[in-house]
């Protein structure tokens, strides 16, 4: 069977180390949207110049641009044993897109599950802004509660860690808005088809860890 994951969370929530650590150890592709997105903009593809002036602002990307990134890259041949997707969906409309894309390449032989990490508000934007990531391999640290051996270099590969342009506190307020308005109500529409599992987002990462893996 199958193994499909959607992880839903607000900015700085943790998905991105849970997912990471979880792809790693069942051994299929994570798919993290943001990533993506950020890479287009950096290799100033024509869809990068166009995210660009949204993810400065934290809003979402227009639909169509991340509903053609997300469908080439679930159909690639390393997604054929499941995925986990980071960051999509992150609105109604962007669900039921996937919904469609799934039946698509599905054939009754999948099992998706729906992880809400939930985290309180008041800790989302000091982990944001003390939040770094790895250049090169894309590790995240948080220079208050998870900060490298040595300031700015990355434990795993040496890399050089750098702070996202949006996780400013103008940027990640912004960005909780568009989660509060536009992904919470994913949580009702996945609860409402049986499909949700809610994680308390406030612990260690390992006992997160632990806790996603005894629902799985
Ligand atoms: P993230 O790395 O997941 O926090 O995403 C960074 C930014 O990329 C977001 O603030 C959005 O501007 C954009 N983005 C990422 N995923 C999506 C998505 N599924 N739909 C629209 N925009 C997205």
């Amino acid at each position: 069977m199958k193994k499909e994951f959607i992880f839903l969370g607000a900015p700085a929530s943790g998905k991105g180390t849970q997912t990471k650590k979880l792809a790693e150890e069942l051994n299929i592709p994570h798919i993290d949207t943001g990533s993506m997105l950020r890479a287009a903009v950096a290799e100033e593809t024509e869809f990068g110049k166009i995210a660009k002036s949204y993810m400065d602002q934290g809003k979402l990307v227009p639909v169509d641009i991340v509903a053609g990134i997300i469908n080439d890259r679930l159909h690639k041949p390393d997604c054929k044993n499941g995925f986990i997707l980071d960051g999509y969906p992150r609105s109604k409309e962007q669900a039921e897109i996937l919904e469609k894309i799934l039946a698509d390449i599905n054939n009754n032989d999948a099992k998706l599950v729906v992880i809400n990490i939930d985290t309180s508000e008041d800790v989302l934007i000091d982990r944001i802004v003390n939040r770094r990531s790895c250049k090169n391999c894309g590790a995240i640290y948080n220079i208050k509660f998870l900060p490298p051996k040595v300031d700015n270099i990355c434990d795993k590969c040496g890399g050089e860690l750098v702070q996202r342009k949006d996780d400013t506190v103008e940027v990640a307020k912004n960005r909780l808005e568009t989660y509060k308005n536009q992904t919470q109500p994913l949580i009702k529409f996945y609860s409402d088809k049986n499909l949700l599992v809610n994680i308390d987002g406030n612990r260690e990462i390992d006992q997160i860890y632990e806790d996603i893996k005894r629902h799985i």
